[in-house]
């Protein structure tokens, strides 16, 4: 690395023409600013990467980057979803920059954290996340589940950064080990952490989206949710076994209980209770069979070895 990293600013967008005209001059005042203050080398750039918008973002990636020295884009065949976004980006940069920092286009994370970022990595970090200070700027639904979230994440045994959504920096040796983890289930917060390294948090406050509204909604977020899940902690299917001896006991007890009746002469049945039974053991069972059919439907996935986008247009450069 030269005295000053080059460094990529992957953006990824998906149907995002209300606001990206108005958010790429928030970009591009950042990376003017950090090269003027030889902060960053000249051969930085603004990736963006379209993820299979249906509306005109292309166009406008297009046109920045035609106006733009430091734009590029990469455009996705079809919408493979924000992590997929990310890590075409990533790959994208890594041949070419020192750093990347990935960031949502919608004005949410703010920028001015990236100072702190680029300090910490001249500091010696390789990987430096994002850490939200509060989750004011959420409605009540999404702070309450996103902690909930968090905290059943944790007790998993998955080691994540609590409050830390896409926002962060890597290194460029980061970005090599990145790229020999090739699981198709993606979950981003999860798989960093694993790869070690020095890091460190870097805290800021997280806005409104400037415009438009939001590309996760609730059934997007619990995919995400059950992805983070279910892709790092085998742990549900040792609560199901856990659980199946727990209520296989029950039901031996159960047994002896309607064995010591018939003897006793007490033989009414009890409606109530075999119903009562009968639902409960049948719940679980659905519960449990779903959570085996996630962990099968991984697998099913990963051995495909498909490939986890497609990189259908380029800017020229
Ligand atoms: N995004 C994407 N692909 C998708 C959904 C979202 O690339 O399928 C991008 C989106 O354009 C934005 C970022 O991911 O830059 C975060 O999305 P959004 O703001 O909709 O999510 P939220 O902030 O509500 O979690
Ligand atoms: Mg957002």
């Amino acid at each position: 690395m030269s005295s000053k990293p080059i460094l990529y600013l992957i953006i990824p967008c998906y149907n995002e023409e209300a606001i990206l005209t108005q958010a790429s001059s928030y970009f591009f005042e950042k990376i003017h600013s950090l090269i003027g203050q030889d902060i960053i080398d000249n051969n930085s750039r603004i990736l963006f990467v379209d993820d299979g918008s249906s509306d005109q973002t292309w166009d406008i990636i297009h046109f920045l980057s035609v106006k733009h020295e430091h734009c590029m884009g990469i455009s996705l065949s079809h919408n493979s979803g924000q992590q997929n976004a990310l890590l075409a980006g990533l790959m994208e940069a890594k041949n070419h920059c020192d750093i990347t920092i990935t960031i949502d286009c919608d004005g949410q994370d703010d920028i001015q954290a990236v100072d702190e970022m680029i300090s910490a990595f001249l500091a010696g970090n390789d990987i430096v996340y994002g850490v939200r200070n509060s989750r004011k700027s959420d409605h009540i639904f999404k702070r309450t589940t996103a902690q909930l979230f968090y905290k059943l994440l944790h007790f998993l045994g998955v080691e994540t950064v609590s409050n830390h959504s896409d926002y962060r920096l890597l290194s460029n040796q980061v970005l090599c080990e990145l790229s020999n983890y090739k699981e198709v289930n993606l979950y981003l917060r999860g798989m960093i952490p694993l790869l070690g390294f020095q890091h460190t948090c870097v805290y800021y406050d997280r806005k409104i989206r400037m415009n438009g509204t939001s590309h996760y909604p609730l059934g997007k977020m619990i995919s995400l949710a059950l992805d983070g899940i279910t892709s790092f902690s085998s742990k549900p299917i040792r609560m199901i076994s856990s659980f199946g001896i727990l209520v296989a006991g029950f039901s031996f007890l159960g047994v002896l209980w309607s064995i010591i009746g018939t003897f006793q002469g007490h033989t009414v049945p009890g409606w109530a209770s075999t119903t009562c039974f009968i639902c409960f053991l049948s719940g679980v069972q659905i519960i449990s069979l779903g959570i085996i059919g996630e962990y099968i439907g991984k697998i099913y996935l990963e051995t495909k070895h498909r490939p986890r986008y497609i990189i259908y247009k380029r800017t020229k450069k």
